[in-house]
């Protein structure tokens, strides 16, 4: 090393120290040093780096281009401070949270290899924790002479050459665990958060290698910022090298996501808008005419999913249990009338909505899975499904009536509990799925026979059904006006739409944008879908209503006389589960506009849309 080289490693090494310093006074650094070697890892925030000038800002470049090296910068500083012992180097990891830049997963590119990146997302698969070897120490069976350590990365066991060093003899050399290093590993797998994508979009996943203290603290579902080191290694097909690499991160820090609705931030802008809009008189009409207005008509079924999206409010139980607040709503319908369109419409308006098919072709399907495959190299891994990713949010579930017979049983917890328990082999866990479940499902005959009893007609055992707050019949009958009516508002729909292309390639008479603008009135949002969905946002964060007497009153009465009019052999039963679900539903029309109390006038709307609901299944 040239001297003048050598002077500019120590300026690094004392500039780490003076950034050092300044986070830690004489005092602090002493108590600091008592906790180490015990404690394995040092956090630096990388906001503090950036704050420390420009000398901070240089070494924050440096994090992200050569972390390796500046690990070891880090490490030299806290040796001459004092922190750190020489000896303790090794098992001492710096790791950096809070990094302002992240990197989309979907954006990762091969010049980012071995630089320092940040990724957020979701967690789809963790496996279990195992030891890995990370040093290996071999004797040699012939003469009995132990070898030095040979380091092992991740991925491929290195073996020494079979060929003893000592007594030159071609020899099995057998591993002495007693003498190798091991570190506890874990693989993870992280996939882009639901509400990154555009529509239809198929998210996208890096794996992840975790270890030391860093494992077995997360779990599939966890919303994750996970920084680290970005390597590759080289794929081998059928024991062929190739030229194509793969890349995995190497995990330096996990960051919990803050728990809820994070992604919607509400500005002061917002916030203005959001309280008027929830002084607006018509709100009630508005908020279903802002629920995919290019699907006409279903007026009660767009009520009922705007309830949704807000939910009622979840309750802890001085016993310890809990009442959900997610409402579960099931449509039941012929096919083409829409069903699918208004899922996929609904999940972008949600915050945290996911839109999945029951008959899903991952293995994981709606709710978890736990197996031993490849992923884990042999060890259980645990997969999230739709229902545990759609956590603290909404899981649009298309062809419900199709799902497997075992995604069919572990549902039932997933509703009423919100959790998953998986017990499996070598892998317990209990996964939380707080989501509201819409549901779309089909007749058992394909198509509503008109002449069999409608509920009878529904392909889900009562069990299933009796979780659902609301189950509407769509039926599929012809009937002149009302076909006219869809008729003219799809045809609309397209002209306009034809009119808006044809004038961005040449100018047109008469066309004006406020022609446009009237004309596309009929399938235009009231609210505009961004400001909806912070609405949304806005009223589960700040708005907890009670009940008001008058209220309850009228919602006892209301679920006694169900209670006196149906028979509980029907396959939807009126069980105790209806009168926590017109709770629900009051508790959730009363956040439409942001009221701290439930009124009579939510309870006569909820027991307008219960009523239609249960005149079509359970008393007919
Ligand atoms: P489903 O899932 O119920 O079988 P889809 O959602 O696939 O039906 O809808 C079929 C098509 O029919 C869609 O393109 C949809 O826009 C159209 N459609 C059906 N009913 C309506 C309606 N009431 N208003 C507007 N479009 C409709
Ligand atoms: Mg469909």
């Amino acid at each position: 090393m040239s001297d003048r080289q050598q002077t500019e490693v120590t300026d690094v090494v004392s500039d780490w120290e003076t950034f050092l310093k300044r986070q830690y006074n004489k005092r602090e650094r002493v108590e600091l040093a008592k906790e180490f070697p015990h404690k394995r890892s040092f956090y630096i925030d990388y906001r503090n780096l950036e704050a420390f000038g420009k000398r901070g800002l240089s070494l924050a470049d440096q994090l992200i281009a050569k972390p390796e090296k500046v690990m070891g910068d880090v490490k030299d500083a806290l040796v001459r401070l004092g922190v750190i012992e020489e000896k303790d180097r090794s098992s001492i990891h710096i790791r950096f949270t809070n990094l302002t830049r992240k990197t989309a997963i979907r954006d990762i590119r091969s010049n980012q290899i071995n630089t320092f990146v940040s990724v957020e997302g979701i967690l789809r698969k963790t496996t279990e924790v195992r030891p890995r070897v990370t040093s290996a120490v071999f004797k040699c069976l012939e003469c009995g002479q132990i070898t030095p350590p040979y380091p092992q990365k991740y991925g491929k066991f290195q073996e020494p050459f079979r060929l003893c060093a000592t007594c030159q003899k071609k020899t099995p050399l057998e591993l002495v665990p007693e003498k190798s290093d091991f570190v506890d590993a874990q693989k993870l797998r992280i996939q882009e958060s639901p509400e990154g994508l555009r529509g239809g979009e198929q998210p996208q996943t890096l794996d992840v290698d975790v270890t030391d203290d860093l494992t077995g603290d997360s779990a599939p579902g966890d919303r994750v910022i996970i920084n680290g080191i970005l390597r590759s290694f080289q794929r081998v097909n059928a024991g062929t090298k190739s030229t194509l690499f793969d890349i995995y991160l190497e995990c330096n820090a996990i960051e919990v996501a803050e728990k809820e609705f994070e992604e919607v931030n509400i500005s002061d802008e917002d916030e203005a808008a959001i309280l008027e809009l929830s002084r607006d008189p018509k709100i009630y009409s508005k908020i279903p005419r802002s629920i995919a207005p290019t699907i006409y008509g279903n007026d009660d079924v767009k009520e009922a999913i705007a309830l949704q999206l807000f939910g009622g409010i979840p309750k802890e139980m001085p016993d310890g249990s809990r009442l959900r607040g997610d409402i579960h709503v099931l449509l039941v319908g012929d096919p083409g009338i829409a069903k699918s369109q208004l899922l996929r419409y609904i999940v972008q308006l949600s915050p945290r909505g996911i839109y999945t098919s029951g008959k899903s072709s991952t293995s994981a399907g709606l709710t978890a899975t736990a197996v031993k495959d490849d992923f884990g190299d042999g060890r259980w891994t645990l997969e999230a499904g739709a229902l545990v990713l759609a956590d603290m949010g909404m899981a649009a579930v298309d062809e419900l009536d199709k799902m497997d017979k075992e995604d069919r049983s572990s549902l039932h917890e997933a509703m009423e509990q919100q959790s998953i328990s998986v017990a499996k082999a070598g892998i317990t866990a209990t996964l939380r799925s707080r989501c509201s479940l819409l549901g779309a499902a089909n007749p058992k005959m394909g198509r509503f026979d008109e002449y069999a009893p409608i509920a009878e007609q529904i392909n889900m055992p009562p069990s299933l059904l009796s979780r659902f707050d609301l189950i509407f019949i769509m039926t599929d009958k012809p009937d002149s006006a009302r076909d006219m009516a869809i008729a003219d508002h799809i045809l609309k729909a397209h002209s306009v739409g034809e009119l808006i292309e044809k004038r961005k390639r040449m100018p047109m008479e008469g066309v004006t944008d406020e022609y446009i603008q009237r004309e596309l009135k009929p399938v235009t949002p009231d609210i505009e879908p961004l400001l909806f969905r912070k609405y949304i946002a806005y009223a589960k964060r700040n708005c907890f209503p009670t009940i008001q007497p008058e209220a309850r009153e009228k919602l006892r009465d209301y679920y006694l006389s169900l209670r006196n009019l149906a028979d509980t052999n029907k396959p939807v039963p009126v069980t105790a589960r209806q009168l926590e679900a017109l709770v629900r539903l009051g508790e959730a029309s009363a956040r439409v506009r942001l009221s701290p109390t439930i009124e009579l006038e939510d309870a006569d709307r909820v027991i307008k849309i219960v009523d239609t609901c249960l005149r079509q299944v359970a008393y007919d």
